[in-house]
């Protein structure tokens, strides 16, 4: 049941406070990362978040390379990373978005996306949405069609959702 999914896998999300900078409370998936059942039930519960006919995982650097390969291969898709800036070797395209101090961008290959893909944007935390909602749009720009947004924890109250809107977004988790 969902239930025990949450109460199984939650406290396994160890909450580090003032990390990385004071005000912020981390969560480190770590320990669920560890734990053999823990890590296959949360791959195979992200895997059933999927919609129908995903073709694509594009996983965010760099929980969600971890994630979403497993999930991918568990879900029969192929899996497209979406990095930090200046990392990957061939054409980019590049997404800027705001942090709270200062701004940060995602890259994804050109040629990442076979026209007319549907891709599932996967990543480990949604915060503010920022970071997601950069990924959709590299996703876009290459030629894809965003499925989703699939996460396996969502901190509420920070808008994440909005930055979303129009979106679907599924969270096996919230914070
Ligand atoms: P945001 O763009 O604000 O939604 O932040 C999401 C991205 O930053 C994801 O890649 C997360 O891994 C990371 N992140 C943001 N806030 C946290 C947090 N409190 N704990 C763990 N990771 C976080």
């Amino acid at each position: 049941a969902a239930g025990g999914t949450a109460d199984r896998l939650l406290p396994l999300l160890t909450a580090v406070p003032d990390h990385p900078v004071p005000g912020v409370v981390f969560r480190d998936i770590t320990p669920l990362l560890g734990d053999p059942g823990a890590l296959r039930e949360a791959v195979g519960a992200l895997a059933g978040l999927l919609p129908a006919g995903t073709d694509l995982v594009a996983g965010v650097e760099a929980r969600g390379f971890v994630l979403g390969a497993a999930v991918a291969v568990a879900a029969g898709a192929g899996f497209v990373p979406v990095r930090k800036s200046g990392r990957l070797p061939r054409e980019v395209l590049v997404e800027s978005y705001e942090l709270e101090y200062g701004s940060a961008a995602v890259e994804v290959h050109a040629d990442a996306v076979p026209a007319g893909s549907r891709v599932v944007v996967l990543d480990d935390v949604l915060a503010t949405g920022g970071t997601a909602s950069a990924a959709c749009r590299l996703v876009e720009r290459a030629g894809g069609e965003v499925a989703a947004v699939v996460v396996l924890a969502e901190i509420g109250g920070l808008g994440g959702r909005d930055a979303l809107a129009g979106r679907r977004v599924e969270a096996l988790l919230t914070l």
